[in-house]
């Protein structure tokens, strides 16, 4: 089963062979033959109405013997290795090369020209005077224009195909040159393509198997080392899908297993008389904020879902006013901030600044970077929020002095559930989300988001969107 497409080949290989083989037997024989035969009859005709023109009309001219047209002919069908024969046109036999006697009164039963037919020459035995099939050529004799007998010619067929067949040995050899050319090329083949066919089904079996590790190490520039890179790419792919999968569902089940634990000890307490009844509304209300953490966690998680690998996100694109969308979300912050005293600073490029991207998304964006901005602020403190336009994009940035971000942690709050363990301290309700649907979304634009912090002195996040056209 493993080799199947190298024995299909081996298979052809010989099919071609025999093939090859049955048809130089067949048809090049066949014609080989009738082109011969033709050529031969073509060439002891020519002879023939030179007898037929010359000695045998010299004859009936009365300026030539018998005895010397015998003596003519007998040279002749030496010199061609043939048998010549003179008869009158009811078959009797005047001359024949191969008999001295001549004049005789032998006749050939059954001959008659018309035998002959159209053409100038037949095959058989002609009217069973040999054992074996001669070809037999005639040429009338006309001395004054009347028919007075005819010339004919008698050659072996098997002289002929004799010749044939050492054509034929030729048109062998050829042909057994061209099947070893052949081998030489399913060498080749073999060595070329099937090779790497056969490394790259045996490595994607091990990628069935589940093993990514292995490499197809085809470095060709065809057909074969592209699928080669594109196999080695998806492979790569496919682990690491393998491996965020894993770490996704540990850090989904670490992050709903908490909460819930804490629900059930607080029910069970309560339940069991452990809290007493005056206390349970203190507990209530962290049961409360932990539903409303389960809660949020799931929605997140249902947002960051919605965005394919491959930015295959659908986005309602439009133009919109992005000072409006800002203005509108500090507003909603209005209540926290003077909780927390904290002040948010609007710097706006102009009255209106038209963006062209899914104002929805682009809201949330704007929320997701305010809410951290805010809750990773100190008290007494401000917050900037700048749009700025350069070279038809905008540039939107999200300014605190708050605790900051560790340098080594920069890269990873990206990534879903991350979250310093600064601000494991100081945000609880936090999922570790917020910052990824950020990226997803921004991705989805191919647009893009930066970063810039410092531990104890603040952050600030800024990404670009594209100017509109239309104001
Ligand atoms: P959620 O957004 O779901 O409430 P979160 O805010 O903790 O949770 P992200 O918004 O993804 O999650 O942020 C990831 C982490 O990045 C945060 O936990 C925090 O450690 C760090 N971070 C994000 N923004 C800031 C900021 N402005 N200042 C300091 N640290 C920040
Ligand atoms: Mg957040």
């Amino acid at each position: 089963m493993k080799h199947t497409l190298y024995l299909k080949f081996l298979l052809s290989y010989l099919v071609f062979g025999i093939l090859g083989f049955i048809l130089v037997s067949t048809v090049t024989n066949y014609g080989l033959r009738t082109q011969i035969e033709t050529a031969e009859a073509h060439t002891l005709y020519t002879e023939c109405t030179e007898i037929a023109s010359h000695y045998a009309k010299n004859y009936y001219n009365g300026s030539m013997e018998l005895t010397e047209l015998h003596r003519h002919l007998e040279t002749l069908s030496h010199y061609l290795n043939t048998k010549i024969k003179v008869i009158d046109p009811s078959g009797r036999i005047i001359i024949d090369s191969a008999n001295a006697a001549y004049d005789s009164d032998i006749f050939i039963t059954g001959f008659n020209i018309n035998d002959f037919g159209s053409k100038y020459y037949m095959i058989n035995r002609f009217y069973n005077t040999f054992s074996e099939n001669h070809l037999t050529v005639f040429a009338p004799i006309t001395p004054a224009y009347r028919v007075r007998g005819y010339v004919l010619i008698h050659k072996p067929i098997q002289d002929i195909y004799t010749y044939s067949y050492e054509l034929l040995h030729v048109v062998y050899i050829t042909l057994l040159l061209i099947f070893l050319l052949a081998f030489v090329i399913l060498l080749l083949f073999s060595l070329l393509i099937y090779r790497p066919i056969r490394k790259i089904t045996s490595v994607a079996d091990a990628y069935i198997d589940g093993d990514f590790s292995q490499k197809m190490n085809i470095h060709t520039h065809d057909e074969l080392g592209h699928l080669a890179t594109v196999f080695d790419y998806m492979a790569n792919e496919l682990n690491t899908l393998e491996d965020d999968q894993r770490k996704f569902v540990s850090n989904v089940s670490h992050d709903f297993r908490s909460p819930l634990t804490s629900i059930k000890g607080y029910i069970e307490a309560i339940l069991d008389g452990t809290i007493p009844y005056e206390m349970q509304n203190k507990y209530l209300n962290i049961i409360l904020f932990e539903t409303e953490r389960l809660n949020k966690l799931t929605s997140s998680l249902l947002e960051l879902n919605k965005f394919g690998s491959h930015g295959k996100t659908i986005l309602y694109i439009k133009s919109f006013d992005i000072n409006y969308i800002i203005r509108m979300t500090a507003l909603a912050f209005e209540g926290i901030c003077s909780e927390k005293h904290i002040s948010i600073e609007l710097i706006l490029s102009g009255q209106t600044l038209f963006v062209t991207a899914d104002m929805a998304k682009i809201q949330q964006v704007i929320y997701n970077l305010t809410d951290n901005a805010i809750k990773f602020s100190y008290p007494d403190s401000s917050i900037t929020i700048e749009t700025t336009e350069k070279n038809g994009k905008v540039f939107i940035s999200v300014k605190d002095s708050g605790i900051g971000i560790p340098n080594d942690s920069l890269k990873k709050i990206w990534e879903r559930f991350y979250k310093t363990d600064v601000s494991r301290g100081k945000d609880k309700r936090g999922t570790g989300l917020g910052l990824a649907i950020v990226k997803e979304i921004i991705q989805a634009h191919d647009e893009n988001i930066n970063v810039i912090s410092t531990e104890g002195v603040g952050t600030e996040f800024i990404f670009t969107l594209s100017l509109s056209k239309e104001q």
